[in-house]
């Protein structure tokens, strides 16, 4: 059998990340990424970039574990390393503060991030308004630059990209062998998954830069999370709500939120409006399916409905999709060595 040829769908965060481990597993391919967008106007592009894993109740929680110590260490390399700047990827030391003590006061992924303790009394006094806190180190990545890395390293390994809307995932069979779907909120009409809907989520992104330290009020609806360049502040949870809208009331409210958490914030400058469609899902859908039309068939992996925690797990869902586009070109060598017989 020839080099098999790949076929990525989509440019975001999953997409990238998932052409590029099959180019670590799978050096014999020839991979083409193809989106209709790509950075900056994917929905990658508008996340917060944090690595703190969101629950999904479909999903084992020691999977879930496992996705995120992959991605954790992936990425803990590459801020200790001289790529950081350009990849965007930096540690950062914060709170997580709640109101009243969480039923859960260990999370599965607290041995994972750095340091994770409760938070001193003497810190608390930070936040007259809030009971107990966590205080820990994790990762944080500034999202249009780690894109744009990705992308460029997938370019100088040979990967081609290609702008284009994919309608639907058979149109893809007699140029591909196999098709990787990776198209987040867009797999909602590509394949019709109807158990997939958007969260959207606003955040402001504004100029702040004496803010160093992230905090997260008890569920995350508000959060501080300061980048390389600007810092996050958050925002919004609206299910089923495909409105890529800013809404100058959830502005305004969100700005007030995180101000009372951090003063300091009235003093922000150049604040900008950014939304987007987390793809949601009782679990993340990272599964193999064979197409099949008139005898013919197409090998398919699906890696789509990471919601609120793609950056979070990318990478680990990324290294299990390149395992199964494997298994697909194995069974794609073995048909036609049997072919030949
Ligand atoms: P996308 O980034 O949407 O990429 C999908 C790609 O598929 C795009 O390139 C799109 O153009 C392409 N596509 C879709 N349909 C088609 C088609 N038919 N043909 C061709 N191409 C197609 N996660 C975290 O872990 N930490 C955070 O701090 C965090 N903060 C967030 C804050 C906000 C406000 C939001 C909205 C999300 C946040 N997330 C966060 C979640 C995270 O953004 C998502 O889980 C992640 O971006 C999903 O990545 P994706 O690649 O699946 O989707």
């Amino acid at each position: 059998m020839a080099a098999p040829k790949v076929a990525v769908v989509g440019a975001g965060v999953i997409g990238l990340s998932t052409a590029q481990c099959i180019m670590e597993t799978c050096p014999g391919c020839s991979i083409t990424v193809l989106s209709d967008q790509f950075s900056p106007n994917t929905t990658s592009d508008v996340a917060a970039g944090m690595l703190i894993p969101h629950t999904c109740p479909g999903t084992p929680t020691h999977v879930q574990k496992q996705w995120f110590r992959e991605t954790f260490t992936y990425l803990f390399a590459i801020s200790n390393s001289a790529e950081a700047s350009e990849a965007g990827v930096h540690l950062v030391s914060g709170w997580q503060v709640f109101k009243n003590t969480p039923k859960e006061e260990l999370p599965f992924w607290s041995d994972v991030v750095l340091g994770f303790r409760p938070m001193s009394k003497a810190e608390l006094q930070k936040f007259p308004q809030h009971r107990f806190g966590q205080a820990f180190m994790t990762l944080k990545c500034d999202c249009p630059s780690y894109l744009l890395w990705l992308e460029k390293r997938l370019k100088a390994a040979g990967v081609q990209m290609q702008t284009r809307k994919v309608a639907d995932l058979w149109e893809l069979h007699s140029k591909y062998n196999v098709v990787v779907n990776c198209a987040g909120i867009g797999a909602h009409q590509l394949v019709g998954d109807e158990k997939l809907f958007p969260i959207r989520g606003q955040v402001l992104k504004v100029h702040a830069p004496w803010v160093k330290n992230f905090i997260r009020d008890g569920d995350g609806l508000t959060y501080i999370y300061p980048g390389i360049h600007r810092v996050t502040l958050g925002g919004t949870r609206e299910k089923d709500n495909w409105s890529l809208s800013p809404d100058p009331g959830a502005t305004k409210d969100i700005f007030d939120r995180c101000c009372s958490l951090e003063p300091s914030l009235r003093g922000a400058q150049e604040i900008e409006v950014k939304v987007g469609l987390r793809p949601a899902r009782q679990c993340v859908r990272l599964q193999r399916e064979v197409l099949s039309q008139g005898g013919v068939k197409l090998q398919v992996v699906h890696n789509y409905g990471h919601g609120a925690g793609g950056f979070s797990v990318h990478r680990g869902t990324a290294k299990e999709a390149a395992h199964l586009v494997g298994e697909c070109i194995a069974a794609l060598q073995d048909s036609s060595s049997r072919a030949k017989l």
